[in-house]
């Protein structure tokens, strides 16, 4: 979509640190990071959240997953701990209307009871 900030990163007409790439998924470090690892998965084909990809786009999700999945076995995050977060909606404090993942890690996170 041409008006999407995460469309113009994968088309590389705005800049980002990459993590990791495939031919269906990116990613990258957030900007505004809220955690020492806070990284965004997304996926290369355009939706507005994950609720609208698994109708546009089911098998995305499971690409996306299987990309945070690769990038946490290579780097070890799975223990001691990584949580995945996609908001959807203004109440949910989606800022970003391209479907993402926020990876985060590094470090003992706070909230979901921790
Ligand atoms: P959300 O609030 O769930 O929509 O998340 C959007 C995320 O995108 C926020 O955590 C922002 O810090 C992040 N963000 C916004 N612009 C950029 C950018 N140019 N590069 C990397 N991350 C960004
Ligand atoms: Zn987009």
């Amino acid at each position: 979509m041409s008006d999407c900030l995460f469309c113009k990163i994968i088309q590389g007409d705005i800049p980002s640190k990459k993590v990791f790439e495939n031919d269906k998924v990116l990613a990258f470090h957030d900007i505004n990071p809220l955690a020492k690892i806070h990284l965004l998965f997304i996926h290369k084909e355009h939706s507005k959240n994950v609720v609208e990809m698994s109708q546009t786009n089911p098998k995305a999700i499971s690409e996306v997953f299987q990309g945070i999945s690769e990038y946490c076995r290579d780097n070890n995050l799975a223990e001691p701990g990584v949580r995945v977060v996609t908001n959807v909606g203004r109440d949910a404090g989606q800022t970003v209307f391209h479907t993402h993942f926020h990876v985060l890690s590094g470090e003992q996170l706070k909230g979901f009871g921790a």
